[in-house]
């Protein structure tokens, strides 16, 4: 991808070229307000130049840019990650926990995940509308070794909040899946290679043993559950495997998936961190494979990272807000609870302590979530704006990237203002998420009906034919 130096014109809002290696189309943008269409790339000096293109988005450009400051910085939390202990049985060389916790840490005691909860509770009535329930997702390290602490809270609030469980899968026996799909939900395993040699590579248990097969045996009993998912994260250790792993996870009906990058913020991560160009060659083959699947067989294996960088570009308001998006969902859409009761933007600063934001019991303020979100702790990440600083506040795609992240910006590169882990490899899905839609193909990357709820609010027939650009901007 290359774009052009971006400057403001005199004249107003202006768009910017951005080649996305498609034969016939050049995608413009603004970045500052995440408005793009797709051109014909013999016309494009004339519709940058001026026209009727122009004139449609220089009338809407306030209302575009108010809705994406709208999403960026007013946004109130609906969902919380739960940490109901430090203790994990596996040993993982990316973790975003330092291995003291994981190994000899505490489990939060079930009175206090229990009181936590009605306090989550009293917080998200106060700003959520009414009918609408929080998500609350346990989390690791691996809550399934407070099992019962747990299923006892699912069970006690099951009015209150929509759960989930993210976990590495070892602990789900059939009496924790029945358990956990009659109540409906949300599971995500991990499982990083397409054998057991691969995955071992990077997840085993404390005493070095594989744990793939145990993966595999949950995934077999979760068959035919719709709400699970399966999370990859990619590494030097399993980058050539990516389309055996997908290949894998079509054949046992995995409905969703995700092929994170690994995520850089401690340094045992960085030992396994891929190249960009070889994340982005191996990672489009893999999401190729689940388009040729799809076609075999009918049946689509979404890689929901992959998803939700297309839903940035297609109705960037419409996106489930995570990782894709500066400032990032972390301290905004969702934050952290560790098992000690601190509150934390994501729960990938847990291992961090200048980023907590103080306890969710604390006597001294009326609300520790309140306090928490005004803290210096969660400002430092939920005020990290990639327009400000380089090479983010130049970039075209900024608000499709989403800068991430934080927490590996920080600890990686230094500080809040300084680029990821991922530029490069971020630059290349922009792009390969644009030529998608101009080959008019996003839906069989999506999940059926992602665009029941959106709403067109620029429709590009509106332009007399001979100035019509050649795709649609949501
Ligand atoms: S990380 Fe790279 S691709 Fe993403 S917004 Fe920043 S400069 Fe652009
Ligand atoms: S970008 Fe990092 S801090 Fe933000 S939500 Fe994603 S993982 Fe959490």
């Amino acid at each position: 991808m290359t774009a052009a130096v971006l400057k403001r014109s005199d004249a107003g809002p202006a768009l910017f070229r951005v080649d996305i290696g498609h034969d016939v189309y050049a995608a413009v943008t603004d970045p500052n307000t995440a408005f793009w269409a797709l051109v014909d790339k013999t016309r494009i000096a004339e519709e940058l130049a001026g026209g009727p293109l122009l004139d449609a988005y220089r009338a809407k450009a306030d209302s575009f840019a108010r809705e994406l400051h709208a999403l960026r910085f007013e946004l109130k939390p609906s969902g919380v990650y739960l940490n109901p202990t430090e203790r994990c049985n596996l040993n993982c060389t990316y973790c975003y926990l330092p291995d003291t916790q994981r190994s000899g840490g505490s489990h939060m005691p079930q009175k206090m995940l229990l009181d936590s909860l009605r306090r989550l509770r009293s917080y998200f009535r106060s700003v959520m509308p009414d009918g609408r329930k929080p998500r609350a997702i346990f989390h690791g390290a691996e809550p399934l070794m407070n099992k019962a602490a747990v299923f006892v809270a699912i069970d006690e609030f099951a009015n209150d909040f929509a759960f989930g469980l993210q976990t590495n899968g070892t602990l789900l026996d059939d009496a924790a899946v029945e358990f956990l799909t009659a109540r409906n939900v949300s599971i995500g395993l991990s499982l990083d290679g397409p054998v057991a040699g691969i995955t071992n590579a990077t997840r085993r248990t404390w005493g070095g043993k594989s744990v793939h097969n145990k993966v595999l045996a949950a995934m077999d009993r979760l068959k035919g559950y719709g709400s699970w998912s399966v999370i990859t994260t990619c590494t030097t250790e399993n980058l050539p495997y990516l389309t055996n792993i997908v290949e894998l996870f079509h054949e046992r009906e995995v409905p969703t998936c995700m092929l994170n990058t690994v995520r850089c913020t401690l340094p045992g991560a960085r030992s396994v961190k891929p190249a960009d160009g070889d994340m982005a060659k191996a990672f489009f083959a893999a999401i190729d494979r689940t388009h040729s699947l799809y076609r075999e067989t009918g049946r689509k294996l979404i890689v929901a990272n992959f998803a939700n960088i297309l839903l940035a570009i297609l109705a960037p308001t419409a996106r489930r807000l995570m990782c894709d998006i500066s400032p990032c969902g972390g301290g905004r859409a969702f934050f952290a609870l560790a098992a000690d009761g601190s509150l934390y933007p994501c729960s990938e600063f847990i291992g961090l302590p200048r980023f907590n934001g103080g306890k969710l019991f604390d006597d001294s303020v009326e609300c520790g979530v309140e306090a928490a979100l005004a803290s210096s702790a969660f400002r430092a990440v939920t005020e990290r704006d990639a327009d400000r600083f380089s090479p983010c506040g130049e970039c075209a795609i900024r608000h499709f990237c989403g800068s991430p992240c934080p927490a590996e910006a920080h600890e990686m590169n230094g500080g809040m203002e300084k680029v990821g882990a991922f530029c490069d490899f971020y630059k290349e899905q922009v792009s390969y998420a644009l030529r998608l839609i101009a080959d008019r193909n996003a839906d069989n990357y999506l999940w059926d009906g992602w665009d029941e709820a959106t709403e067109t609010v620029f429709d590009v027939a509106a332009y007399p034919p001979a100035h019509r650009p050649e795709s649609l901007c949501l």
